[in-house]
């Protein structure tokens, strides 16, 4: 598949200190990329550095052939919204409270498109039915307090979608909701990936890659540490915090590592990051030999940074 969205070795630096390092990855039209770890690995400072409302440090974002890294202000505005889009885990601040949800939608397509307003809201009741909520027209002319946190996140995906953009990146959407609308939820993202735009789902939760993601990126420190398809990772993860992420998700299915490196303890602080592998302080396998960062590397059908796999085949 032709990637939408092309990251490589993007930094990002805040208050001198290095958030993201060196980090890699592509979004392919018709698949959903998952970008999983704990807070504080990076995730959501990524999508900002996507989104353009953090500072790239230095590496190189192309959307399609477009090289975004260093866009002015003004031409970020062009591209947010349009072409990248972003959903978030609370929908009450994609809406101002005082206006009607169709409103606020149709203001997005006209913002974006010569349309009247009938016409416009037209669009946002097809957008609504689209994601499946129900008596679409009449929804619109709620309020976003009146609606269900799902329904509410409905037409927040709905909103996003209004412009087309090509690429929609969604930050937890479905942390803050139950069980069955997260699985709603996360199919209608899968949808959106196969027919309309790339999507990228930050998630803290293994349950939610393995559920909706083709591919998947696993973070730690604002690192990478191991990178592929789901189906090879979920099959065997290899990177020790990949194993720790996975055991502490009980609802996949899968081998257990024989060694479990369960984590205690806190991802470091960018202030605090360790010298060599970032994941030393916390893993079960540490030794000598990870006091020098492992680089990235092919093994065994995916990526992964851990000095365990270097050296074999
Ligand atoms: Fe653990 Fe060492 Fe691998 Fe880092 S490089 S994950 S510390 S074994
Ligand atoms: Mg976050």
């Amino acid at each position: 598949a032709e990637p939408i969205l092309q990251v490589r070795d993007l930094c990002v630096r805040l208050s001198g200190r290095l958030i993201l390092d060196h980090v890699s990855f592509d979004v392919l039209r018709g698949r959903t990329l998952g970008v999983v770890g704990e807070s504080g690995s990076g995730k959501s400072v990524t999508a900002s550095a996507l989104m353009g409302l953090v500072p790239i440090a230095s590496g190189s974002v192309k959307f399609g052939s477009r090289e975004v890294a260093g866009l002015s202000e003004r031409a970020w505005r062009a591209l947010r919204g349009r072409q990248i889009a972003m959903v978030f885990q609370d929908p009450m601040s994609a809406f101002l409270p005082v206006r009607s949800v169709g409103a606020q939608i149709d203001e997005q397509i006209r913002a974006h498109e010569r349309l009247s307003r009938t016409d416009a809201r037209a669009r946002t009741v097809q957008l609504l039915q689209r994601m499946e909520v129900p008596d679409a027209a009449q929804m619109a002319r709620r309020y976003p307090h009146q609606l269900s946190g799902g329904l509410r996140q409905r037409a927040m995906i709905a909103m996003a979608l209004s412009c087309r953009p090509d690429l929609l990146i969604a930050d937890e959407p479905t942390t803050a909701l139950d069980v069955t609308v997260q699985a709603q939820i996360l199919a209608l993202l899968r949808e959106v990936s196969q027919r309309d735009a790339g999507v990228m789902l930050i998630t803290h939760d293994m349950g939610v890659v393995a559920q909706s993601c083709a591919d998947v990126v696993v973070m730690y420190a604002g690192v990478i540490v191991e990178r592929g398809s789901v189906e090879t990772i979920l099959q065997a993860p290899l990177h020790p915090y990949t194993q720790a992420l996975m055991a502490a998700t009980p609802e996949i299915d899968g081998p257990r590592p024989a060694r479990l490196a369960t984590i205690p303890g806190q991802p470091p602080s960018p202030a605090s990051r360790p010298q060599g592998c970032v994941f030393q302080p916390r893993c079960g396998y540490a030794h000598e030999a990870c006091g020098r960062r492992p680089p990235l590397r092919s093994h065994a059908g995916r990526d992964v940074a851990c000095v365990l796999y270097e050296g074999a085949a």
